[in-house]
């Protein structure tokens, strides 16, 4: 079951166009998809079909809100907002990263903190990530805790 939204989030994250990551994230409520999202550009059209990381160095440090496109899960909030505002609550996202190929690349440990506090602020109550050591379903505090705790040098 959370094999199959992994494999609709990489379906999703083949339309991403960030020159760095492809990312893709669907929103479940019920066994329903609600939301989708890729990362890209803010307005995602088509005329301005590259992200901006290639242009500004300090853009691949990740840090916070200066990293570069619209994330895959902001997409697939606002998308379910939209589309299903009354089902968000209690739902869960699973996100992803894709390679050029279109497989699915296994994530680390959780560390977008404006992904887990927009999560977590909505009310989606799960956030699911699929990791080396398998796939791992994280309450969505429990994933914004995590988010904050991480650092690397
Ligand atoms: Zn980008
Ligand atoms: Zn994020």
């Amino acid at each position: 079951m959370h094999e199959h939204f992994f494999t609709l989030a990489a379906g999703i994250a083949k339309h991403a166009t960030c020159g760095r990551d492809l990312c893709g994230a669907v929103i479940v409520k019920n066994g329903d998809v609600i939301g989708e999202g890729w990362n890209s550009p803010p307005g995602n059209s088509e005329d301005q079909r590259m992200c901006a990381v290639e242009e500004y160095d300090w853009l691949k440090k990740k840090k916070s809100d200066k990293t570069c496109c619209m994330h895959a899960e902001w997409r697939a909030i606002i998308d379910a907002l939209r589309r299903h505002p009354d089902e968000i609550l209690g739902s869960t996202l699973y996100l992803t990263r894709i390679n050029t190929e279109g497989s699915i690349l296994k994530s680390g440990e959780p560390y977008c903190t404006v992904c887990s506090r927009l999560a977590l602020d909505v009310g989606i109550a799960h956030f699911a990530l699929w990791q080396e050591s398998g796939i791992r379903v994280y309450r969505t505090d429990e994933y914004n805790q995590s988010s904050y705790a991480f650092h690397k040098e």
